[in-house]
């Protein structure tokens, strides 16, 4: 029998290599910074296009490479960073493998430009999956520019996975942030098509933290030091009441390497045992110091797990410094056997929001005149700056002179009713007592029997409706605010606000850009001021993460999470003009059995279940 083995030709065996190593635009992203960090840059640039299908670039004043090196760089297992198997266990760089380069190189166009400080004239070197084009000297400056177009030009049905444009960048940003974190001394500037989305300068841990995430964060912050024989931590983590519904900013450097790891994650949150909100994840940023003989970080090719020697030591360590941290901070109460237990407030009180005061302002009021000490009631405006209970003004007569602000025309459009066992019947409750139950039913009746309605539930169902229609139909009015509000977000954030300005316009929200906050004007009736950041945080995760490709699907979400803020709560007391407002509205909606979560909004008992129970 012929012998069939062959050894893979290297442009194969690379292609092959490219996939464990390259993922998606973002692998490269890191692979490319962490080379530029490796050559000890000062200044690192980073320069996308249409989310690194185009282009990926990064340019860095480091030690660049000499012609040979060069040439080299772009062969499998080529590395200056190790020379023999033990420096695997005293590693000082972020690379170590030497695949990094001759993968990238295999799957797209690679431009390199590189100089080393005592030469004249630098090198260029152009490849093309993994076969040199040109390569010739060229004049640069010191350092190394490595532009990578048109990733997996050869092997599409890899381009055809990659998600939307919004979903790669923001993959590449989380890439950017932990590298830009890890390295708070080095300048970073990160280029999107034409817009800067970072402009980072050499700085601490705290302003590289606000740098990133925004100036807001700075309040938020709480530092971790401390240092032990076995590990030193420091950094900072955020205070409980900053915790996030979803997975937000946990950010984990070992050996200033960025990591993931349930285990220590499992040991912060326990040290903010009782202090978080159900359901809610703490943000930290910690950079852990340990013995580089102490850890394997060879057990993935993407390099974000690690395996350390002594876990159980270091999970013990972390939780006990970040509970002596929010001690400090008076964040928790420390560890003090004579506290009398009755004096804490309880939890549910702490939480309880203050009543906002409201203003009267007399719009007619003028000093210069004499009768205007007597108020002029009619003309007389009442304003709540926060917006408490403006919900109510949807179902507000319109035609009335003391109108606060501009409301939304009213959704009533009866023709468009099509669902529902009510129709004909909801005209009725018009005529018909409803009272409300534990505040958080309302009950009314129809020929057949009794409804319980969930306030809260039937309120988010209107709501999204009529949100849904103002986004669609480009008709959704403003509550104009008394005073601006500015809120900052991080720049990534702003980015994507900016990029669905028009459906949040749509629905009332009228901002404008200024550095790293936005100023609102205007605000979608019925969201209240103080839900504003959380709605729009909660959007911005939601389209990031959960992948809303179409504008469709894009303005129901922004439709639901509107109406999942602003909807009047379970334990908000109703008058019967409010709870007859909603039954009716309800009735109107398309949909009146479900909220848009798909949750149950009402339960109706028939007579008969009632004449059957009473044996009639
Ligand atoms: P690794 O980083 O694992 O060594 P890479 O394929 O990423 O492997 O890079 C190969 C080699 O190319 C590096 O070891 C380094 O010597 C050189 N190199 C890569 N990028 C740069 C850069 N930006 N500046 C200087 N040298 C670089
Ligand atoms: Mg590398």
């Amino acid at each position: 029998m012929s012998n069939i083995i062959q050894l893979l030709p290297d442009h194969v065996a690379n292609q092959i290599a490219a996939g464990e190593v390259v993922q998606r635009p973002a692998s490269v992203v890191k692979e490319l910074l962490e080379n530029a960090i490796d050559a000890k840059a000062n200044n690192i640039q980073l320069i996308v296009k249409d989310a690194g299908r185009t282009l990926i670039q990064v340019i860095d004043d480091g030690i660049g490479m000499s012609v040979t090196d060069a040439r080299m760089c772009f062969e499998r297992h080529a590395t200056s960073k190790i020379k023999s198997a033990e420096d695997l266990f005293q590693l000082n760089t972020k690379g170590f493998r030497g695949e990094a380069l001759a993968s990238i190189a295999a799957i797209a166009h690679i431009e390199l430009k590189t100089k080393q400080d005592d030469d004249d004239v630098g090198t260029a070197i152009c490849i093309e999956g993994s076969k040199v084009i040109s390569q010739e000297p060229t004049v640069v400056p010191t350092g190394t520019s490595i532009a990578v177009k048109n990733l997996f030009y050869n092997i599409p049905a890899r381009r055809n996975f990659l998600k939307s444009n919004q979903v790669e960048l923001r993959h590449i940003t989380d890439e950017f942030n932990r590298v830009a974190l890890a390295h708070p001394n080095i300048c970073f500037t990160f280029h999107h098509n034409a817009s800067e989305l970072f402009h980072l300068p050499s700085a601490n841990m705290r302003k590289r933290i606000t740098g990133i995430f925004g100036a807001k964060t700075n309040e938020k912050l709480v530092p971790v030091n401390e240092e032990t024989e076995i590990l030193n931590i420091t950094g900072f983590i955020l205070k409980p009441e900053f915790a996030k519904k979803s997975r937000g900013e946990q950010f984990f450097f070992v050996n200033n390497r960025f990591i993931k790891s349930p285990y220590l994650h499992h040991a912060i949150v326990g040290a903010y045992e009782g202090l978080l909100k159900e359901k809610t994840h703490p943000s930290y940023f910690l950079f852990l110091q340990v013995d580089p003989k102490t850890i394997d970080i060879n057990i993935h090719p993407t390099k974000t797990e690690i395996k350390f020697d002594n876990e159980h030591d270091l999970y013990a360590l972390l939780k006990a410094t970040v509970k002596h941290s929010l001690g400090m901070f008076n964040i928790a109460p420390v560890l003090d056997f004579e506290r009398d237990n009755t004096l804490d407030t309880p939890y549910d009180y702490k939480e309880k929001t203050a009543i906002p005061p409201t203003i009267s302002v007399d719009a007619n009021f003028n000093p210069f005149n004499e009768s205007a000490s007597k108020p002029k009631s009619k003309k007389q405006h009442n304003y709540t700056p926060k917006a408490t209970g403006s919900w109510e003004s949807l179902y507000i007569d319109s035609s009335s002179e003391d109108k606060p602000f501009s409301i939304p025309s009213s959704y009533v459009e009866q023709d468009e009713v099509t669902s529902s066992m009510f129709t004909d019947e909801a005209l009725e409750v018009k005529k018909q007592h409803t009272f409300q139950f534990q505040n958080k039913y309302i009950i009314t009746t129809i020929k057949s029997g009794l409804i319980a309605i969930h306030q809260q539930r039937a309120h988010e169902r209107i709501l999204f409706e009529a949100y849904l229609k103002d986004i669609t139909t480009h008709e959704g009015l403003s509550q104009q605010l008394l005073f601006p509000l500015t809120l900052d977000f991080s720049t990534h954030d702003i980015h994507i606000l900016e990029e669905i300005k028009e459906q949040l316009y749509n629905t009332g929200f009228i901002f404008e850009k200024k550095k790293n906050s936005l100023i609102f004007s205007g605000l979608p009736s019925a969201l209240k001021e103080t839900e504003v950041q959380s709605v729009l945080e909660a959007l911005i995760e939601a389209i990031t993460l959960e992948i809303p490709q179409d504008a469709f699907s894009q303005n129901t979400l922004i439709a639901k999470l509107l109406a999942e803020k602003s909807a009047i709560k379970v334990g908000t007391r109703l008058d019967e003009a409010e709870q007859i407002a909603i039954v009716s509205k309800l009735f109107t909606c398309k949909e009146n059995q479900l909220t848009p979560n798909d949750k149950k909004i009402l339960t109706t008992i028939q007579v008969t279940d009632l004449d059957k129970a009473l044996r009639l």
